[in-house]
């Protein structure tokens, strides 16, 4: 049923979600339950390329929930767009493409994920939102169900306490995990698998498993502000925004000699307009928040730009026009 290579990564990666290292006591292939149905929550950037994606690899049928119709229908043609260009392109059969729309399905209900065996959520990076969805979450989907967040930096173990009011019972919260896809999720290959203190080794086992199934390759980290991947590329971001306002060099300039010097697909502002100026603000935020140390101080440009709604490509100004 799962790859050599989901097998592989059971027995070579795992992080005991109660001491925090690196463990030899390794969730095993057993632990994985099998996904047979998906729920995805937010029908933005990330959430239509993971339900996409795992409509078209992983082959499961997939809810789409968004509390805009407007998203749903926008999620939707995009996924209609990225699928004729396949099939175009040959990348994937015409009925290949039928039988990976038609297992697609929408809804502004979040009461229609009662049966889903794994959910992922999508929505904004605002924490108050994340925990009431993990709230009601806890309510609506079976108890074997895995409920997974896309954040970008929101603490996996703040977001699994708000699924209970009792901190003893980890009945829900045990089931929470992070699955961290890379924007655009149907190229980029990583994911970043995080545990919360209360995650168990079957949600972890599972999540890997269903990740890889969905043709990505994974790594685990701990559960410490920004994770891995933020960590490192948020600073970056932030300190090519910083070079910019402080008039170290302007945006073209910024952008090439990043791209053409250190042989990256595209610059770093280039790069924040595609990842959404709100969300670079948000994990600059937690960064500087968790860790305590003025280096993540978000740039004063970053914050004047999220306030006047220039949000990157998807309000079609940011640093560049689109
Ligand atoms: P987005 O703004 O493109 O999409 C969010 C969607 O959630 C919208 O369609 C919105 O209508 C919907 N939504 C808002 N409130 C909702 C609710 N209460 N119920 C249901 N749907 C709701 O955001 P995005 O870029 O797709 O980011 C989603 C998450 O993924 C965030 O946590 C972000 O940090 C993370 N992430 C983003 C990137 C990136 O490059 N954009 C990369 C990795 C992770």
């Amino acid at each position: 049923m799962y790859t050599t290579r989901a097998l592989n990564s059971l027995s070579r990666r795992y992080i005991c979600a109660q001491c925090r290292h690196f463990s030899s006591s390794k969730p095993t292939l057993a632990q994985a339950a099998e996904v047979k149905k998906l729920g995805v929550i937010g029908a933005g950037q990330m959430g239509l390329g993971i339900a996409l994606t795992a409509s078209r690899m992983a082959k499961v049928p997939v809810t789409v929930v968004d509390n805009s119709q407007q998203s749903l229908d926008k999620g939707m043609s995009f996924a209609d767009k990225l699928l004729a260009k396949d099939v175009q392109k040959e990348k994937i059969s015409q009925s290949d493409s039928d039988s990976t729309r038609q297992r697609l399905q929408t809804t502004t209900k979040m009461d229609d994920l009662g049966d889903m065996d794994m959910v992922i959520e999508a929505v904004p990076e605002i924490i108050e939102l994340k925990k009431s969805i993990f709230s009601s979450l806890a309510q609506i989907c079976p108890p074997h169900a895995i409920l997974a967040t896309n954040t970008s930096s929101i603490s996996i173990t703040l977001i699994a306490a708000a699924t209970t009011k009792d901190p003893k019972d980890l009945s829900a919260s045990s089931r929470v995990v992070s699955t961290h896809f890379m924007n655009p999720v149907p190229v980029q290959k990583g994911v970043e698998i995080i545990s919360g203190l209360q995650t168990s080794a079957e949600t972890l086992a599972t999540a890997i498993a269903f990740c890889e199934k969905m043709g990505k390759i994974t790594s685990t980290s701990a559960d410490s502000p920004g994770f891995l991947a933020n960590r490192i590329l948020m600073p970056y971001i932030n300190e090519a925004i910083i070079c910019l306002e402080t008039g170290v060099g302007d945006a073209k300039s910024i952008d090439d000699i990043m791209k053409n010097g250190t042989n990256v697909p595209m610059g770093p502002l280039t790069l924040a307009d595609f990842i959404g100026l709100d969300t670079c603000l948000s994990i600059m935020e937690v960064l500087h928040a968790g860790l305590g140390d003025s280096k993540y101080r978000p740039a004063v440009r970053l914050r004047q730009m999220v306030d006047a709604g220039w949000l990157g490509k998807k309000s079609r100004k940011g640093f560049y026009e689109y």
